[in-house]
């Protein structure tokens, strides 16, 4: 990470301001293709394209703001996931990072399983075709109503979150004439976000059941004890855009001890454990996401050790990718509209969405990259906030980044690395219109998404 509140070139001011940037790239016109989706490129003209179509036609066809969804690369890291766990561990994408019918499809198509957590999610999954047996159901409070329908549609895996959890499903189960299976969600006390992991006392929160104080173990006593119900094992999900494996580590470690002790105490081995997602991927220059196989290998070391120390078979990896599939494999496209320069500051450019379409730096501190993709410049760089058009002065995209100085109103400008958290967490503020969707693959582009109209405003809206 080399960050620096005084990088090189400053345009407007001597000393820059303090920040959370890093000095501008070299060439500003050059694309760095940790953060884009495999197909992108400039042609000859200085444009951007991906899946061979430059964005000056995507932008017109299309319109601004919109998501442009790179399918090739998203079949690719589906397939890289797949390959790199092998035929005896199981790839479940996190459909909340973004879900629609297509992605539904390709996941089929590649061999992915997919984890669900809401009717609607669910509903979208078998609408598109997903056998049940593929999903899993998670969340912290799946109502009666949504249980029911995973139970009847016979969804391969409920993760239970509660001891009422634990109850209800059963009951639900045994209702519908069935045997469920179910894993039990743990909290293994280990919380990791990017580099870092901190490995006790973050059992304070909503999701799974504490390792620490025997929670967990009564929960598979009780899960156990009831008839609707087949255990087939534990999972752990620690954090989001993470770097460091080792909270995966001590996680894997925690769980397989659990497992360990289920075996001494009940006399069974539970046949899988699931390790959750929460793999980090490139949103700056400065990330350095790792690769599926490194993943997998690391995962399944860990797992293959602690179980030879427990004198346990190794169980069954599931493992849970939302974010280090989709989102490297999407941008979202904005035109220029009003440019603020603020002496001694920074420039201020504004765009045609903003929050709305991208929540992630309001909500999360979230740092992203940008360019100028309608053309090339030879111009300085210019350090730039990108910032949306809601009222709401948290609403930036883009905090600190480094454009060209002849930017212009009417130019285009895309933000990489948007494929996931950003159209699954779109709203309607301001009465803003979601933005489409649009899968771009081979020379074809095609609306998966629709962009959101004023009537369906309206329509929502019954006076
Ligand atoms: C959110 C979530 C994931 C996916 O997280 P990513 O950061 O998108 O990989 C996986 N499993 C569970 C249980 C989750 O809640």
């Amino acid at each position: 990470m080399s960050r620096s509140a005084h990088p090189a070139g400053p345009r407007h001011a001597d000393v820059l301001p303090e920040g959370h940037y890093s000095a501008p790239a070299a060439d500003l016109n050059v694309l760095d293709e940790k953060v884009w989706s495999r197909t992108v490129t400039r042609d000859a003209d200085g444009a951007l394209t991906v899946g061979g179509i430059a964005v000056a036609r995507l932008a017109e066809e299309f319109g601004t703001p919109a998501y442009f969804l790179d399918e090739s690369d998203f079949r690719a890291r589906c397939r890289a996931w797949a390959d790199a766990f092998g035929p005896d561990a199981d790839v479940f994408y996190a459909g909340k990072a973004f879900l629609s019918r297509a992605v539904v499809r390709w996941l089929k198509e590649e061999g992915l399983n997919l984890d669900v957590c809401s009717g609607g999610e669910l509903t979208t999954a078998l609408d598109a075709g997903m056998p049940a047996d593929r999903i899993a159901f998670h969340g912290n409070n799946k109502t009666v109503a949504e249980i029911e329908r995973a139970v009847e549609a016979g969804v391969g895996r409920i993760v239970l979150d509660s001891f009422q959890e634990i109850v209800r499903v059963a009951h639900i189960a045994q209702r519908h004439g069935v045997r469920q299976r179910v894993q039990i969600r743990v909290t293994v006390g280990v919380e990791a976000h990017t580099h870092e992991f901190i490995a006790t006392a973050h059992e304070d929160q909503k999701f799974g059941i504490a390792l620490a104080d025997g929670q967990a173990a009564e929960a598979v006593r009780r899960a156990l004890s009831l008839d609707g119900l087949e255990l087939i094992g534990v999972h752990s999900h620690i954090g989001s855009q993470i770097f460091d494996m080792a909270g995966f580590e001590v996680s894997a470690r925690r769980v397989v001890q659990l497992l360990a002790e289920i075996r001494d105490e009940h006399g069974v081995e539970l046949p899988e454990i699931d390790l959750g997602g929460g793999l980090g991927i490139a949103y700056t220059s400065d990330d350095d996401p790792r690769e599926p196989h490194e993943i997998a290998k690391a995962l399944s070391d860990i797992v293959t050790r602690e179980c030879e120390a427990a004198k346990l078979r190794t169980p069954r990896i599931s493992v849970e990718p939302g974010r280090a599939i989709v989102g490297p494999t999407a941008f979202t496209l904005y035109e220029v509209g009003t440019i603020k320069p603020l002496e001694g500051l920074r420039t201020y450019v504004s765009v045609d969405g903003g929050m709305s379409d991208n929540i992630r730096t309001a909500l999360y501190d979230a740092e992203y990259s940008v360019a100028l993709v309608s053309r090339t410049s030879d111009a300085e760089p210019m350090l730039v906030r990108v910032v949306g058009k809601h009222c709401e002065s948290g609403d930036i995209v883009v905090k600190d980044a480094f454009l060209p100085a002849d930017l212009a109103p009417g130019d285009l400008i895309a933000v990489p690395a948007t494929g996931a958290y950003c159209r699954s967490m779109a709203s309607n503020y301001n009465h803003a219109l979601r933005p489409p969707v649009v899968a771009v693959r081979d020379g074809e582009a095609r609306v998966i998404v629709r962009r959101e109209t004023e009537e369906d405003l309206l329509r929502l809206d019954v006076g």
